[in-house]
């Protein structure tokens, strides 16, 4: 019987999870959850992993601005840079747990650009906050846009819309020969098509949506968001919070118009599953990290439904 596949999109919190300060070997540890049930899984279905970089990159803006003596690099850089830095730690956890398991499987990271459209409306509006956050006072000395979020004033970059992922048919045929794919790292490095060539930008594209459009191009059967809460939840953090284990495309639409699901965080991950399933995509859910075999089994988190 034919394989079906899924796309798992791995949070920021699969390598560094809240009140850590994020060392190595806190990654590496914190990994063995999410990469243990995917080797599992592997014996199944066919697995594309893609991923956040949120903290990785919020410390490598860190480190340049600690440091005047080498070029300041562009976030089309940074970006470049962590998908190596956390496919290799994916993948030599994987290697580990399938060795473990006693499972063989192929494996492959794949540096993955994503192109945007450069006429696109998030060019004039930097939206999404990353790297460090910043007191008031320090927030009006940086060199760059900043605004206030939940967690205190972060920097804000462009976030425009992904458009299609340049890698797609390579993608395609690695699932077909039964690699194990991570790529799309950190949204993928975004760039502008200007005919045959393409150059990269200072932007990152949101990784939930930018898995969405990678799901809906290579045709996966299941799309899986794995963050660090178990799903949607309406009246989050309100002592009435209540965790949807469904969700209709018309509720989610008037949920997200509620203000339930923040931009951001709970809003691009709702907005991503109701894309997949718009685009007549089979099954998506919304779990936590420590719930994924749970969720594809159909016991764990939200799924998201036509
Ligand atoms: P990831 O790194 O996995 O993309 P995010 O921090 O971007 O994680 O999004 C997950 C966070 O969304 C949760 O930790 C939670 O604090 C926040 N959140 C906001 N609103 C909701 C909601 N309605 N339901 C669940 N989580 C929510
Ligand atoms: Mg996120």
């Amino acid at each position: 019987m034919k394989k079906e596949t899924i796309l798992i999109a791995l949070g920021g919190n699969a390598l560094i999870r809240k009140g850590q300060i994020g060392t190595v070997a806190e990654q590496f540890e914190n990994l063995k959850i999410p990469v243990r049930q995917i080797a599992k899984l592997s014996e199944t279905y066919k697995i594309i992993i893609t991923h956040g970089n949120g903290p990785q990159v919020g410390n490598l803006l860190l480190q340049q601005e600690c440091c005047n003596a080498v070029p300041q690099l562009p976030l089309e850089i940074l970006v470049a840079q962590t998908q190596g830095q956390i496919g290799y730690m994916i993948e030599s956890t994987l290697d580990s747990e399938l060795m473990e398991l006693g499972i063989t499987q192929y494996f492959i990271t794949l540096i993955t650009y994503v192109v945007v459209d450069e006429n696109d409306p998030g060019f004039a509006n930097p939206s999404k906050p990353i790297g460090p956050v910043y007191t008031e006072a320090e927030a009006k000395t940086v060199p760059y846009p900043t605004r206030k979020t939940a967690k205190g004033y972060r920097r804000v970059v462009v976030s425009p819309e992904p458009v299609t992922v340049v890698e797609k048919n390579e993608i395609r045929k690695l699932i077909d020969m039964d690699f194990i794919v991570i790529c799309c790292g950190g949204g993928g490095i975004p760039v502008i098509r200007e005919e045959r060539r393409f150059h990269g930008v200072d932007a990152v594209i949101d990784k939930d949506l930018v898995s969405a459009k990678l799901a809906e191009e290579v045709g996966v059967d299941i799309f899986l968001i794995a963050t660090d809460v178990p799903g949607a939840i309406l009246n989050y953090g309100k002592p009435e919070e209540q965790l949807l284990r469904s969700l209709r495309l018309e509720d989610a639409t008037r949920y997200l118009k509620e203000g339930h699901f923040p931009p951001g965080s709970m809003g691009p991950k709702v907005d991503a599953a109701m894309r997949f399933i718009r685009n007549r995509g089979k099954r998506t859910v919304i779990t936590s990290i420590d719930a994924i075999e749970a969720a594809v089994a159909g016991a764990a988190g939200t799924e998201v439904l036509a």
